[in-house]
């Protein structure tokens, strides 16, 4: 389920109240006083995703910072 950045709530796309682009990704927000927040300073939200410790939500194809055993490293 996606998490507003800013309050670390849970909402889901389909409830959210708001919703923005950055970055490519989709951001959800629980009401529209968050949403501002975000807009304003977004770099302050967005976290990596390498450093999700959550509930391990699937990873989302095409994400993946490493390809199996790196060459470069
Ligand atoms: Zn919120």
């Amino acid at each position: 389920m996606p998490r507003d950045p800013v309050c670390g709530m849970q909402v889901h796309a389909l409830w959210a109240t708001a919703e923005v682009e950055y970055d490519g990704q989709r951001f959800f927000f629980c009401s529209l006083a968050c949403r501002d927040a975000f807009v304003q300073h977004p770099e302050r939200y967005v976290e990596p995703s390498s450093a999700d410790a959550d509930e391990g939500p699937p990873a989302p194809s095409g994400s993946t910072p490493h390809e199996g055993k790196c060459c470069w490293m």
